[in-house]
């Protein structure tokens, strides 16, 4: 099969969707892959590198004119035209963009949203929420380290000693535990809280405190169990009292790192504009959630404001700060992926009866198929 791996084009995107380690590997199971030039270039992988392995380096529309394209992105309207009906695209498609997935149905083209993997073990080397998650929670501590006036971990020195920064993370999933993680290692004192009950066991190995948030009935017991590994919406008792607590935690906090999300809607609302007045000055929130509408309704997507003395970081695409790395997780989940649908004579083979398969597949044949 002739795979594609297009330049992305999405503002800031600088991930790519595959690595020479990864176009070595399609080459080797039979297929022919074009790369569109310069594609790896904003990961660090140059043109040389990809045809070293066997790529061949071609302009736009012949990228694009490939049987299979595997993205970053979901393509633009504009890349959209240059896509012919029939060809499959994989990427971070958003299944939740009900307008964008019915375009992609439109354009005939049969595409593959890796971030509805069901999380289940198998799916774990393809999960793409997971791997660049985790690189996301890093990054997020590095910025809060750079925008924070102060030092991270408690120093004795002849000049007197330094108190160590305390760091609240919110939500702690794959990116709040690495967070959590980051954080210890630069020497903060960590406390963390998270609706699901496993959480507490998981922040607590590394070594944080967990911000503990009772739960007083039945009904909020067994919401905050999630569905497949994912939070539900907490009733609003729940949320009053999470408020409640969080605000006091980061009164004293020097570092806030929010994280927490709910598939396919707006990221809850964990540090009010209360809890940013009453926070110190020098302090610093990074936002992970922006994207999806934030942890804190101050967060302006992609900039960095400051509320009394605050700093509140909405930086967008943390992955793609660490793209060299970013890139070769994900390139390695989309491998992963395309052994579900080509088969050993590097043929398309889609095998609907797969149920990774069958979650990641958007529309096919001029239909949505989408399944939630
Ligand atoms: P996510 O990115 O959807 O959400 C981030 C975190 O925010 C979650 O832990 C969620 O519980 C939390 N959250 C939501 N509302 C909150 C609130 N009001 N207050 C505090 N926290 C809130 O989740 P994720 O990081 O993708 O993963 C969630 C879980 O799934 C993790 O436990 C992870 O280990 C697990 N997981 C399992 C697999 C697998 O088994 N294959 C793969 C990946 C992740």
């Amino acid at each position: 099969m002739r795979i594609g791996i297009p330049r992305e084009t999405h503002d800031g995107e600088t991930r790519v969707a595959a690595t020479p380690e990864t176009v070595k590997k399609y080459i080797a199971a039979g297929h022919e892959v074009v790369l569109e030039h310069h594609a790896g270039l904003l990961s660090h992988y140059p043109d040389d590198d990809y045809a070293g392995v066997g790529a061949k380096i071609v302009d736009t529309d012949q990228c694009f004119s490939a049987e299979l394209l595997l993205k970053v992105r979901a393509p633009s309207s504009s890349e959209l035209l240059k896509i012919n009906s029939g060809t499959v695209v994989l990427g971070m498609l958003d299944p939740f963009d009900t307008l964008g997935i019915e375009s992609l149905a439109k354009a005939g083209i049969t595409a593959f949203a890796l971030e509805a993997a069901p999380r289940i073990t198998r799916a774990q080397s393809l999960d793409v929420l997971s791997s660049q998650a985790n690189l996301a929670g890093y990054k997020a501590v590095l910025l809060a380290a750079h925008y924070y006036g102060r030092m991270f971990p408690m120093m004795m020195t002849a000049a007197g000693t330094l108190k160590a920064a305390r760091a609240v993370v919110l939500g702690a999933g794959v990116a709040g535990l690495q967070a959590i993680a980051t954080a210890k290692r630069l020497g903060a004192v960590v406390e963390a809280s998270d609706v699901r009950p496993a959480a507490k066991e998981q922040i607590e190995s590394l070594g944080a405190k967990f911000i503990d948030v009772p739960y007083e009935t039945d009904e909020e017991r067994e919401i905050a169990q999630g569905t497949g590994g994912y939070a539900r919406p907490m009733p609003a008792a729940w949320m009053a009292r999470q408020a409640g607590l969080v605000a006091e935690r980061c009164k004293q906090a020097d570092i806030v790192i929010t994280t927490a999300l709910i598939p396919g809607r707006p990221a809850p609302t964990l540090v009010t504009a209360d809890t940013v007045a009453g926070m110190k000055p020098g302090s610093v929130i990074v936002d992970i959630a922006v994207e999806r509408g934030g942890n804190c309704p101050l967060s302006v997507r992609g900039e960095v404001t400051e509320h009394n003395g605050v700093k509140l970081v909405g930086l967008t695409n943390l992955p793609g700060m660490v793209a060299t790395d970013a890139s070769a997780l994900y390139a390695r989940n989309l491998l992963d992926f395309m052994k579900l649908i080509v088969d050993k004579d590097a043929k398309l083979a889609i095998n609907l009866d797969d149920e990774i398969v069958q979650a990641c597949l958007m529309c096919a044949n001029g239909e949505v198929k989408r399944k939630n």
